[in-house]
């Protein structure tokens, strides 16, 4: 497999970046050359995916780029960062060009982000690949509607529409699609729009995610959408081992020892876990509806919060849910995929990124679906209707400034308490455990991620030689 270098560009945000450096492993240990392009502040994410392939024969080269712009990250979809967007990614633009020019690499894999690449690509003859970050079902749900926008149809902004020409006939209402009008969204609207434009012309699409897990919406992508699509996931399966899973994205903040002694003195499927991601702000009143919902409900916990969020939890309610062991507060980075991988936790409450849906449906566990931004909604229905591993937490709205806010104790006590249940949580988590096991299957020698990661070797080749 020599001969054949596959250049990837990330978008920074976390959710992009790390399954990217994933990606990347992948490819390397495919055999293939691989070279990750980055900027000064981001380089050193990519620092422990390079030495999982220091013995392989090639190594993952980083190529880094200068970079002007706020573009770390921790900050590039903050408020601050989101108006100049455009102008931020826009600076990659020639220093990426000088390099595809200089090593014309058999194809460039660049995030969605970056609409300007399939341009690019096109004009050394090499093929753009893009990567949204997300799964078949939220690709094909979010096109329907941007074809077919039924949520013209609807006469207010919680009456229910269908989103047309699925596969299921699920249910969605304006309150949960994207509104992005303020001001501040202009720069980054346009690039969105940009990059629609630019996924018809691009090559390809490569989705992390797998056939077993939705091979309706699989189907629906290439046949009906007509789009070229490889599924090569769940990409976090490539750390296989305590250490990749622990420092995974970040170096955790805490102890893994004492954090594994932790879990390992709980029974199998008796703590919940819940995060919201990296982009997601629960806001202090939300952040005390949560804790007075995990003490009501008396569940063993692991509940990441933000650093600096710790001031707002009510007095005192920290230390008397912290003792007896019942529950632990990581404060920073948790290392999600060793928690979701271990069989004491049982349930998850999740903001539903796309990563984290597939790394509890990886870990077998049972969710809450508490949808904020992005595309997190879709992800939702996917997981309750049509996986049925999962419960909503109930009415909640698409947030343009990313907060999650407005929902009460009781309604928190009560979703954990289903997940969690010996009949009806058991009923999701078996559920869920049997896409486990598929998902295992899917990136073993011949299962269906591996041989389309393989078709996907072939077809850049083939691309090279016409
Ligand atoms: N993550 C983690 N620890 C944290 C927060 C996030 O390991 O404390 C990882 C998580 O496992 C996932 C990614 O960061 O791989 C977040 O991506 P996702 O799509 O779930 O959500 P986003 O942060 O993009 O909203």
């Amino acid at each position: 497999m020599a001969n054949c270098h596959v250049v990837l560009f990330p978008f920074t945000a976390y959710g992009h970046l790390i399954p990217m450096a994933d990606m990347a492993v992948l490819f390397a240990s495919g055999g293939l050359q691989t070279t990750i392009i980055t900027t000064p502040s981001n380089a050193h994410r990519f620092s422990k995916s390079i030495q999982k392939t220091t013995n392989f024969p090639h190594q993952i080269a980083l190529q880094i780029i200068p970079s002007k712009a706020p573009d770390n990250s921790d900050q590039i979809l903050s408020d601050e960062s989101i108006s100049g967007f455009r102008e931020t990614i826009s600076m990659l633009r020639e220093p990426i060009e000088q390099f595809i020019q200089e090593s014309r690499p058999n194809c460039l894999i660049a995030d969605m982000f970056y609409p300007w690449t399939t341009e690019m690509a096109a004009k050394f003859d090499i093929p753009r690949i893009v990567f949204h970050g997300t799964g078949f079902f939220a690709l094909c749900a979010s096109e329907s509607i941007r074809l077919y926008e039924p949520h013209k149809t609807v006469s207010s902004d919680s009456e229910p529409f269908i989103i047309p020409h699925l596969p299921h006939e699920i249910k969605l209402t304006r309150k949960q699609l994207p509104h992005l009008d303020a001001e501040i969204f202009k720069d980054f609207v346009e690039v969105l729009i940009e990059a629609v434009e630019a996924d018809a012309t691009s090559y390809g699409v490569i989705v992390n995610s797998f056939n077993e897990l939705e091979p309706e919406y699989v189907c629906h992508y290439r046949e009906v959408m007509k789009r070229k699509a490889w599924h090569i996931g769940p990409v976090s399966l490539c750390n296989k081992n305590t250490d990749d899973k622990s420092e995974r994205g970040k170096k955790a903040a805490i102890d893994e020892d004492e954090f594994l002694r932790w879990l390992e003195s709980k029974p199998p499927n008796s703590v919940v876990y819940l995060s919201f991601g990296t982009l997601v702000e629960v806001t202090a009143s939300q952040l005390c509806e949560i804790a007075m919902g995990l003490e009501a409900c008396d569940e063993n916990f692991i509940w990441v919060i933000k650093n600096g969020q710790e001031r707002w939890m009510p007095e005192g309610l920290e230390a008397r849910m912290t003792a007896n062991g019942k529950g632990l507060i990581i404060t920073g980075w948790a290392p999600q995929m060793l928690i979701l991988d271990h069989e004491s936790v049982g349930g998850f409450v999740t903001h539903c990124g796309w990563n984290s849906v597939l790394e509890g449906i990886s870990g077998g566990v049972a969710m809450v679906t508490w949808p904020v931004i992005a595309e997190q909604f879709y992800n939702a229905k996917l997981v309750t209707d049509i996986l049925q591993i999962g419960v909503s937490i109930g009415d909640v709205e698409w947030s343009a400034g990313s907060s999650c806010d407005g929902v009460d104790r009781e309604t928190v006590e009560k979703a954990v308490a289903r997940v969690m249940d010996a009949i009806e949580g058991e009923e999701m988590r078996r559920r869920a455990r049997v896409l486990k096991e598929r998902a295992k299957i899917a990136v073993e020698e011949g299962g269906s991620s591996y041989l389309d990661l393989n078709a996907f070797i072939q077809d850049i080749k083939a691309f090279k030689s016409k």
